[in-house]
């Protein structure tokens, strides 16, 4: 520790870490500077906060006091004397954001017209405001509120009013899990964070997102002023005559377009229900909007056709398609802030002869990794995972169809052993969710393939390497090269079950002397709905039933079944969400010569369930008989009769 006490201009305005959730307790004092004040620009009451006399920091405080400097100049707290001879605007140099000639010309400004600085930058037309705020927030540590690609929650609205926002330049984009997502023009505002707090339920904290209050004035208007709910605008629409042009829409139009609002509404729906996809699907004479959930399809709307040229050309400027080609299939992605979450739809579409189809797979970058402890694995199965994981050297390889989310459990696995020890590298194709501190490398097609992208990774000095997909023999010889060399590899295959996967790489090529000994294990995944715990029914199995489950039909045990009709809680589903089921199979010395000689895939199953292995289905039996899912559900998934 230093003492860091610097000259008495030194101000520090945040009251807790920039960046940091705010709690619902946080007392600000009542030395806290009124807004008349503060609109002054002075910043005189702030100064009150200055550190005391011999009061010892760390670099760290200093450096996040720098910043909420930084910042607090553009919100128009300070001035850009007391922020110690122009820092910001050296750094505004540095980063070749300015020249020094315009940061010369905009002090004299300053001076003469008592502008703040970054008002003078922007006054001068030096630097666009946008570009400053994205400056200054990223040095402070907020997000930047963006209109153009963030959704408002209009739940989230529904708390402040029109007239609130306006007077204290908040705007209210989400709320969820107990934190409001709140764009601010002055984060530092703490009459508008105290005013916040009195409108937001209790218990909820509040995030602070930037912009400049142009930018966000003109929001606050354009949130407030239309519909965005989506009844609400379908009733609007109807009355709407023929289709409204799109294409030659400026930003600030677009915000108010009713088919615009209309999609951004179908958007934040769907992922705030929790839909994996989105199925826009023109008929005859409507379009039914259908969502994916827990691996099911829905109805979620169905709309008039007469919109579907405008709801097409929306999804297709949005994901950059070319609109004027609709006998193409294209593909593209949207990225989108969806209730304070980044959210990466893939947007793909189809002609058919109705008109185009267009799918959105929705990628939610921040909310899909979990620990591995709450996707629903067995303890038994958790402690081969850990044991698996504590290998050294080999590969792990998981296998299951598309949407048997064996990319979330990878993820996890990932995560798990992500700490700043470890160098973790990953080749994807696409990259689905940004993990931090590992660092992922997307696959291009032409550019960048699986086997040269190994080749490159090895460079780089991993200790672990995700490689996305063995597709070809060539990956697959790499993947075994760098297992052999002391890594360990994670990836996918697409086979039925785990025993699949050993004549599935010999297909590629690769040969039974090298695979022996360089897997580590291979997971094979499901996912099956889970009952509602609201509603589901007991139910006593059938001397069938009990044979299938392997139990005796003398004393069969109580099993549940889902309740035709739902209730509430499951909207009438019967089912709510759904977890894994896995089959893990371990392989050992003994295990290994087995496959290295060449040994039937009907020996090497008789070993392993001789050392314990658990198929899919016996996982899935257990989750029946423990009451988390119906042998229905599991019947979808697994080969029950088998
Ligand atoms: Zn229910």
């Amino acid at each position: 520790m230093i003492n860091k006490k610097k000259d008495d201009n030194t101000i520090n305005l945040s009251p807790s870490e920039p960046g940091l959730v705010l709690e619902e307790d946080q007392s600000f004092g009542p030395e806290d500077s009124a807004p008349a004040e503060k609109q002054g620009g002075g910043g005189s009451s702030n100064e009150e906060r200055e550190f005391a006399e011999g009061e010892v920091l760390d670099a760290e405080e200093e450096t996040s006091e720098a910043m909420s400097t930084e910042l607090a100049i553009l919100t128009g707290q300070l001035t850009a004397q007391e922020d110690g001879k122009g820092r910001i605007g050296d750094r505004l140099v540095e980063q070749g954001l300015i020249s020094s000639d315009q940061l010369n010309v905009a002090l004299q400004e300053q001076k003469l017209s008592g502008k703040l600085l970054g008002e003078a930058l922007v006054s001068l037309g030096f630097i666009d405001a946008q570009v400053l705020t994205k400056f200054l927030a990223e040095s402070s540590g907020f997000e930047v509120f963006d209109p153009k690609s963030t959704i408002i929650d209009s739940e989230a609205l529904s708390h402040i009013d029109k007239k609130i926002a306006q007077k204290y330049k908040i705007l209210p984009v989400s709320i969820e899990n107990k934190v409001a997502l709140v764009a601010m023009a002055d984060p530092y505002d703490v009459v508008a964070m105290d005013t916040l707090r009195n409108y937001l339920p209790k218990g909820v904290s509040i995030k602070q997102m930037v912009t400049t209050p142009s930018i966000l004035s003109d929001a606050i208007d354009a949130a407030y002023g239309y519909a965005s709910n989506v009844t609400e605008i379908l009733k609007e629409l109807e009355k709407v005559e023929g289709t409204p042009e799109l294409a030659d829409l400026t930003e600030e139009e677009a915000y108010s377009h009713p088919i615009v609002r209309l999609v951004n509404g179908l958007l934040f729906d769907a992922v705030k229900q929790g839909a994996s996809d989105l199925h826009f699907e023109p008929e005859e004479n409507f379009i039914r909007l259908r969502y994916r959930i827990d691996g099911v399809l829905f109805t979620a709307q169905t709309m008039h056709k007469q919109h579907w040229n405008a709801i097409s050309q929306r999804l297709k400027i949005m994901a950059n398609l070319n609109i004027a080609d609709k006998l193409a299939p294209q593909d593209g992605r949207i990225d989108m802030n969806i209730g304070g979450r980044l959210v990466d739809f893939r947007v793909s579409s189809l002609p058919t002869v109705h008109g185009e189809n267009i799918v959105l797979r929705v990628l939610d970058k921040q909310s899909s990794i979990m620990p591995l402890g709450r996707l629903g694995f067995s303890e038994e199965n958790l402690a081969k995972i850990s044991r698996a994981q504590e290998r050294p050297e080999g590969i792990i390889i998981v296998t299951g169809p598309t949407g048997s989310g064996k990319s979330t459990s990878l993820y996890s696995m990932l995560n798990e052993i992500n700490t700043v020890d470890v160098n973790i590298q990953t080749l994807e194709d696409p990259v689905e969710y940004s993990v931090p501190m590992i660092r992922q490398t997307a696959i291009r097609e032409g550019i960048l393939d699986f086997a040269d992208g190994i080749r490159a990774l090895l460079r780089q000095d991993p200790d672990i390497i995700f490689v996305g997909e063995i597709r070809d023999g060539v990956t697959g010889n790499m993947a075994l090269k760098a297992a052999m060399t002391g890594h360990q590899v994670y990836t996918t295959l697409h086979t039925n079950d785990s025993f699949g996967a050993l004549p599935r790489l010999f297909d590629l090529g690769l040969k039974p002397g090298m695979v022996a000994g360089a897997i580590i294990a291979v997971f094979a995944q499901r996912l099956v709905r889970k009952l509602c715990p609201d509603c589901k029914k007991e139910h006593t199995p059938s001397a069938e039933e009990c044979r299938i489950m392997g139990v005796d039909p003398a004393s069969p045990p109580t099993i549940y079944k889902a309740k035709e009709g739902g209730c509430q809680s499951c909207a009438g589903n019967g089912y709510k969400g759904r977890t894994a089921i896995v089959e893990i199979l371990s392989f050992d010395e003994e295990m290994d010569d087995m496959v290295a000689n060449n040994a039937t895939k009907a020996d090497i199953k008789a070993k392993a369930v001789e050392k314990g292995f658990k198929s899919l289905k016996d996982d899935g039996i257990l989750k029946v008989l423990d009451g988390v899912t119906s042998l229905e559900a599991l019947a979808k998934v697994v080969d029950v009769k088998k």
